[in-house]
């Protein structure tokens, strides 16, 4: 797992979290988290392990209650008897000092705790309960994200900010007193849990709100006024394309920037939608912005009035189905194949030409051309496809380039799944 570019990085601490490094110059990694109902054991495993399985790298889960603390080593178990030991992330509000007393075996089974100071409690049994989390967090010798949150911001911290605004000769506006709270809460936090003995190097800082100016400003300001490793994202995002759009403009801005040593996408889910969906967008954020490699990318055209058949649209989608669904396999047996890049082009105005710059790419016919399709390898053309295989085809030219280019030791063969027939119009 390689940083491909070479976007300079800001400067931190790194902290281990159960088998991942997060900070200084280690890959951003992707987080995501469950929506389900963590009493429920086996669902919350099952959902852990497919967002695992579709590539996230830490899961956190709520720990609301008595309930739910009972069935955090359960699941932990469950995880590990399926081969997956993704971090699973403790999430606590309100009760989380009482569940990580009763519950050792829960304390235990995270690699990290997410604490959000505002919801810790009031007045003095908020710093109480705040150092007993801590306390846990240093006996069992797991890192803590303290995780400030807009919604949530310690109330008593922001009324005594205004007010001291409100005195100075030439105020504030509110929206920046209400910046300076969250980033003082998150900092005053980790210096308290520092003061109680907790080591630097355990802790990890977050400061969502649910607007991207909001964000890019608290974390610009953060970012310069600590080392802490820091956890991106926009928090209520939204769903579908606003989600996407809002997320990815905030923290695309922020990690041109240097700053970001964890993200997370944190999608509205659509009714029935898969929660995966958050992973795939978190790592196509990454990957497009050549700050990581996950999965071969797809390129291909919009299509416009020169194809009047989805042809290229279905062939450029399934393509792109079918190497995620190698993917597993494929990143064991062929490593650097996640930087294979594919085009898929609809005719042959830019087709040809997107198609030599990928290391394969094929250029469809639009309306009135030739029915064949060049196919480009290398940048070089090597074959024409024509008939009602195109789809096998061409799948089989991807695969045997993947065994040929990235298999370790030489150009042989090994078992992969076959290609899958991509139903398409005769071309
Ligand atoms: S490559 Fe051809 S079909 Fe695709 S957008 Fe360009 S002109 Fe249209």
């Amino acid at each position: 797992m390689m940083i491909t570019d070479s976007i300079p990085r800001r400067p931190t601490r790194q902290v281990r979290v159960g088998n991942v490094w997060i900070g200084s110059d280690h890959p951003i990694v992707v987080q995501s988290m469950t929506n389900t109902d963590t009493v429920d054991a086996v669902g919350t495993a099952q959902q852990i392990y497919d967002l695992w399985r579709a590539g996230s790298e830490m899961v956190r889960i709520t720990v609301n209650s008595p309930e739910a603390a009972s069935q955090v080593a359960r699941i932990r178990d469950i995880l590990a008897a399926k081969g997956c030991d993704v971090p699973i992330v403790g999430d606590f509000h309100f009760n989380g000092d009482r569940l990580l007393r009763d519950y050792p075996e829960c304390a235990e089974a995270l690699a990290k705790y997410r604490i959000n100071p505002g919801n810790v409690g009031k007045g003095s049994k908020k710093d109480e309960k705040f150092a007993f989390m801590i306390e846990k967090a240093i006996e069992y010798d797991k890192p803590v994200r303290i995780g400030v949150n807009w919604g949530s911001l310690d109330q008593a911290l922001a009324v005594r900010l205004m007010d001291e605004n409100s005195k100075l000769a030439q105020p504030l506006p509110a929206d920046a007193v209400m910046r300076e709270a969250l980033i003082r809460s998150a900092l005053d936090s980790a210096a308290q849990a520092v003061s109680w003995g907790l080591a630097q190097d355990k802790i990890i800082l977050s400061c969502k709100v649910s607007h991207v100016q909001d964000l890019i400003k608290v974390y610009r300001d953060l970012a310069g006024r600590c080392d802490y490793p820091l956890h991106l994202g926009l928090t209520e995002a939204g769903m579908g394309s606003k989600g996407i759009v809002a997320s990815s403009a905030a923290l695309a801005v922020l990690m041109q920037d240097g700053f970001g040593d964890t993200i997370r996408i944190s999608l509205t889910p659509e009714p029935g939608g898969d929660r995966a969906r958050e992973v795939i967008v978190a790592q196509e954020l990454l990957q497009t912005m050549g700050l990581r490699s996950f999965t071969p990318l797809v390129t291909a055209c919009p299509g416009c009035g020169r194809t009047t058949s989805t042809v290229f649209q279905e062939l450029a989608q399934g393509i792109q189905q079918y190497l995620r669904e190698q993917m597993p396999i494929w990143r064991l047996q062929y490593p650097g194949v996640e930087d294979l890049k594919v085009a898929v082009m609809g005719c042959v105005v830019n087709g040809p030409g997107e198609s030599k710059l990928a290391d394969i790419g094929i250029s469809l016919p639009g309306t009135g051309e030739v029915p064949v399709c060049p196919v480009y390898v290398d940048g070089e053309k090597t074959v024409t496809l024509k008939g009602d295989r195109v789809t096998e085809e061409f799948l089989a030219i991807v695969q045997d380039y993947v065994v040929t280019r990235y298999q370790e030791g030489g150009a042989k063969r090994r078992e992969t799944a076959a290609p899958r027939s991509i139903p398409l119009k005769q071309i």
